[in-house]
């Protein structure tokens, strides 16, 4: 289990295990010669990903950003994601109750970024963090509910409708503090409302650029997913990123990557951002 310190904060990962996707949806128009030396894809073109939550606890508040893909996936979709609903198990390893969270942030809607906020008690969904307040976009959840035929497959209702009805999910309209030195930026690309989650304490900080920058295996500014709305603000996007990221020093925490789930940012020799792993510092 990988934790640290923030300043006066605790971080740690708490990983809902790995899945699976096409490796080409995920480079996009990056040709396949150039991104399998960095992953290598099995025979159905497949590769790992990593569904990395981080909770922060702050002192005050125990705030979990993301909650993984979740236990409502049908067997169909399971067989095809091979994921693996790890999340509940490694917050028993970690010593903590889901009733101890305060904040659930969810920076955007898609399936592998909410799936535990809620589960089926009796066929029903109910929240699998009772006493939190969840947070998320109005306009994510505006285009959630629109269903368009490009990304509908991404939304699934039952891990938001249900909070937003019963208003424990608060909707916010562009860049928050959420608890003290907790806040929240939206960067648009990915979606159109996709928020980062920034962290500062004891003039430390980190960030979580979900899928702006997914892995360390997607730096370069134009190794966008070819999942992404709005790919030319993704990469104008991770410019901005990466302005602060790297001279502030900010510890990225990456939500998809399977092996490395934080580490500081630097510029390498191409100019490129390059990672440099705080495990081996
Ligand atoms: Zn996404």
């Amino acid at each position: 289990m990988d934790r640290t310190t923030l300043g006066d904060f605790e971080l740690t990962i708490l990983s809902d295990g790995n899945y699976y996707m096409d490796g080409g949806a995920m480079f996009g128009v990056v040709p396949k010669v150039m991104w399998e030396k960095r992953i290598t894809p099995d025979e159905r073109n497949n590769i790992p990903m990593g569904l990395n939550s981080l909770l922060i606890r702050t002192g005050s508040h125990n705030v979990l950003v993301e909650t993984g893909i979740g236990s409502k996936l049908s067997e169909k979709s399971r067989s095809i994601y091979r994921n693996r609903a790890l999340l509940m198990k490694n917050f028993e390893v970690a010593g903590i109750s889901p009733d101890e969270i305060d904040v659930v942030i969810n920076t955007h809607l898609h399936f592998d970024h909410c799936g535990w906020n809620t589960y089926y008690k009796d066929g029903k969904p109910v929240p699998t963090f009772p006493r939190a307040t969840y947070y998320v976009q109005a306009g994510e959840v505006e285009h959630a509910h629109e269903q368009h035929e490009r990304d509908r497959v991404s939304y699934m209702t039952d891990n938001y409708d249900p909070l937003i009805q019963s208003e424990q999910m608060k909707l916010l309209r562009g860049d928050a503090e959420i608890v003290p030195g907790v806040s929240v930026k939206v960067y648009p690309g990915h979606t159109r409302n996709l928020q980062a989650v920034i962290v500062r304490s004891g003039g430390k900080v980190a960030a979580y650029p979900s899928d702006l920058v997914s892995d360390a295996k997607h730096l370069d500014p134009t190794w966008v997913l070819g999942y992404d709305l709005y790919p030319l603000e993704s990469i104008d996007n991770k410019h901005r990123f990466y302005e602060l990221a790297i001279p502030e020093q900010w510890l990225v925490v990456f939500t998809h990557d399977h092996e490395l789930p934080w580490a500081y940012l630097e510029l390498g020799e191409k100019g490129r951002p390059v990672t440099r792993d705080i495990r081996q510092k």
